[in-house]
């Protein structure tokens, strides 16, 4: 007789998290939101988040030597769950209720298998796209492995978005949405980015006129605009599985240009530190497990930020401070091997959406 369950298995990229779920097979497709509301972005540094709901009383079982004792807990009052993340890369694995009986929604991310085949998966709908401010990756796809995604925005509370500036001077003119404009920057503005318990708080400034002068503009600044940054979806799996989400989007920016001054071990506040590979070190929020920094040893006076914890006015993606590279993903290869639908229609999306808004097409990112 066929099985009438489905084992899945899932890790975190150091594996000190590593469980199994066993589904009914009545409950599948499990169905995957992306959310993109404020708790997911600063909780994980990601653009959304990619989770899917079990069946009520279907626990997690772990395969030892791990155990729930690998994870760290993390909620707060405007929140519905409670968030588990693991305490040693900082990979987020989803959501328990808070009422105590066992009801998991899990970062599907993280499964071992998470092809479209057998009907195991179907991403469903972008949740809180309203939240975005721009749209964020709403209005990059909207149609995944051939199903057009369910746009549904729940009204959540939002957590405001600033950017500060250092002197009195007249205010920043409100970003339009369209392609930004060189004019509307000023160089002593700086741009928060945060985490969603506020543990990692920095501000990233303007390039300088002493960086756009020096021979690294040409590396780390587009032609396009020298006043915003580069910035880049990654599919890779150390990331997915460093951070829980299926892509993470980086902005590339000198240590120097970053304050308070970074230390040289890059820990603000909260952050602890996690060596991925050899010559890369991550770092993500220790209470909130929010991804951080990415750095490697090969351009050590660039961090990586992890564009989920910017707070631009204008929106997730940060147009008036970035310019994406949105013809080429870093690290497709490994997106299409995963999920190939999704990795296809992000792509295409940016594409696309790099087109019609003016950002870059193409890039090397040193
Ligand atoms: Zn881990
Ligand atoms: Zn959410
Ligand atoms: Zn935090």
């Amino acid at each position: 007789m066929a099985s009438e369950t489905k084992t899945l298995t899932a890790s975190c990229h150091c594996r000190n998290v590593r469980f199994t779920v066993t589904i009914p097979k009545t409950s599948l497709p499990l169905k995957i939101h992306l959310c993109h509301c404020t708790i997911c972005r600063y909780v994980h540094g990601a653009p959304c988040c990619f989770h899917s709901p079990l069946p009520d009383g279907i626990d997690l079982d772990f395969i030892a030597p791990s155990s729930k004792d690998k994870l760290t807990s993390y909620t707060h009052p405007s929140f519905r769950s409670r968030k588990w993340f693991c305490r040693t890369c900082g990979c987020h694995i989803g959501d328990s209720s808070l009422t105590g009986e066992v009801s998991w929604t899990i970062s599907t991310s993280i499964y071992d298998a998470n092809r479209e085949d057998e009907g195991v998966f179907k991403v469903n709908s972008h949740m809180c796209p309203g939240s975005t401010g721009d749209g964020g990756l709403s209005s990059v796809f909207s149609v995944v492995d051939g199903h057009e995604l369910a746009m549904v925005d729940l009204d959540l509370p939002v957590i405001a978005s600033t950017t500060t500036t250092t002197t009195t001077s007249a205010p920043v003119p409100i970003a339009e949405k369209t392609a930004p404009q060189q004019e509307t920057t000023r160089t002593d503005e700086q741009l928060l980015a945060q985490c969603h318990c506020g543990g990692v708080s920095f501000h990233i400034s303007r390039p300088r006129d002493d960086f756009i002068a020096g021979e690294d503009s040409t590396s780390w600044l587009s032609p396009l605009d020298k006043k915003r940054w580069l910035a880049s979806m990654d599919l890779c799996d150390d990331c997915r599985l460093t951070t829980g989400t299926n892509v993470i989007g980086w902005m590339f920016v000198p240590v120097d240009h970053i304050s308070p001054p970074l230390p040289s071990n890059l820990l603000v506040g909260s952050s602890k530190a996690y060596q991925s590979s050899e010559d890369v070190v991550r770092t993500f929020c220790g209470t909130c497990g929010a991804t951080v920094f990415y750095w490697c040893k090969d351009r050590p006076h660039i961090v990586d930020v992890a564009t989920g914890l910017l707070r631009a006015p204008e929106g997730v993606m940060a147009e008036n401070w970035a310019v994406w590279r949105a013809g080429r993903l870093a690290w497709p290869e490994n997106g299409i091997r995963y999920h190939e639908g999704f990795a296809r229609a992000l792509m295409e999306g940016m594409e696309r959406w790099g087109r019609e808004r003016g950002h870059a097409e193409e890039f090397v990112i040193p």
